[in-house]
């Protein structure tokens, strides 16, 4: 007999799969070496004076942390140029997602996100009883028409990862603006800027051109990503005060860290060292790109860090034969492999066993 009742929701729920661990590639093979490219982490530690201002902050973790990270939010919207009041802070962006889902999603809801998308979003959504409307993506890349039909009138939320995870394409600011305007504005859209630093600035920045004027926007960004801090869970979003009221509510209380605070803090004050992180990164993005299309290889254009190589039914097969080589990726079976972009040494070795495995043309 089962133990407790548990909810039919979540009976039926596929839990959340995390990228797999080095460690366990090589318990797995009997193999040493292995790296992780498999969850789109920075493959570079935080810069020192993040590191040490962490350090320091622990000796501190006898007390709770500040509930509602009020230094941070005061820090954000000056950074941002918005008032504190539009900055919420959540454990990590997928806590502010989970915040939103638990805000906004009564059962029987449907929130449409285009898929393949970011995992955690169906897994939150259907927790809550929610019903995934998920337009097909159309080469890779979000089509927004099909987002705008999806809406009706038992629609309280979108979500759009731009950069989309696993793809890496992107939408413009001004294609989100035209599916606000043919939306109602009462439906919440989440913009999940997670990858939004390796994109540069010729998406647009929703912040400025779409939440002035549509205050059921939500843009969500992550320190985990770009910054490095993917281990301290930190995230923030802006949004109407009205939203970021509401979603308090439902913050976990104290799961945004004392450390994880401090480490942001600390980023916003070593933004120029972080820029030149990203920049390795991008500049090794682009050539992996290169590498790949001189192979042969047609990826979907990736503003995030890490490249997608859709190759069907042969997903899980490559996938296998690269983690017995030591390279950790993330298969999605039956459709591609994502793979994270990582030091020179880490992609060499994916360039190599990629062109030992698979030829691009069959
Ligand atoms: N959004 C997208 C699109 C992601 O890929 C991820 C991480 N895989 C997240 C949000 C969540 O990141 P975090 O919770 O670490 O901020």
């Amino acid at each position: 007999m089962a133990v407790g009742r548990v909810r039919p929701t979540v009976n039926q729920l596929a839990a959340y799969r995390p990228g797999k661990a080095a460690a366990q590639a090589e318990q797995d093979h009997d193999i040493t070496n292995a790296i992780k490219l498999a969850s789109n982490e920075n493959p570079y530690s935080p810069v020192s004076s993040v590191v040490a201002a962490i350090a320091e902050a622990a000796t501190g973790v006898n007390r709770y942390s500040d509930h509602r990270a009020l230094d941070l939010r005061g820090r954000l919207a000056n950074w941002l140029e918005v008032e504190s009041t539009q900055i919420a802070v959540g454990c990590g962006s997928v806590g502010l997602l989970q915040q939103l889902c638990l805000t906004y999603i009564n059962p029987g809801d449907e929130i449409v996100y285009p898929w393949p998308s970011f995992e955690a979003i169906p897994v939150l959504v259907k927790t809550m009883g929610g019903i995934p409307i998920t337009p097909a993506l159309i080469d890779h890349a979000f089509d927004m028409d099909a987002v705008a039909a999806a809406v009706n009138a038992n629609t309280t939320m979108v979500v759009l990862a731009t950069p989309n995870n696993p793809t890496g394409t992107a939408v413009h600011t001004d294609e989100i603006r035209k599916l606000l305007q043919r939306i109602p504005d009462d439906v919440i859209v989440v913009v999940d800027e997670a990858y939004r630093e390796f994109a540069g600035d010729d998406l647009g920045d929703p912040i400025k051109d779409l939440l002035a004027h549509h205050r059921n926007v939500v843009v969500s960004r992550t320190f985990s990503k770009a910054y490095g801090l993917a281990g301290l869970r930190i995230g923030y979003a802006v949004a109407d005060p009205e939203i970021v009221q509401a979603i308090d509510k439902v913050l976990l209380p104290f799961s945004v860290n004392a450390l994880a605070q401090v480490g942001a803090l600390a980023a916003l004050d070593a933004l120029d060292e972080i820029q030149e992180k990203i920049d390795l990164v991008l500049t090794e993005r682009e050539r992996v790109l290169n590498a790949l299309h001189a192979a042969g290889w047609t990826v979907p254009e990736t503003k995030a860090n890490f490249v997608y190589l859709p190759i069907g039914e042969r997903t899980e097969e490559v996938g296998l034969e690269l983690e017995r080589r030591g390279v950790v990726i993330r298969p999605f079976p039956g459709d591609g492999i994502r793979i994270t972009i990582g030091t020179p040494a880490e992609n060499d070795r994916v360039l190599s066993n990629l062109n030992e495995i698979i030829h691009p043309l069959g």
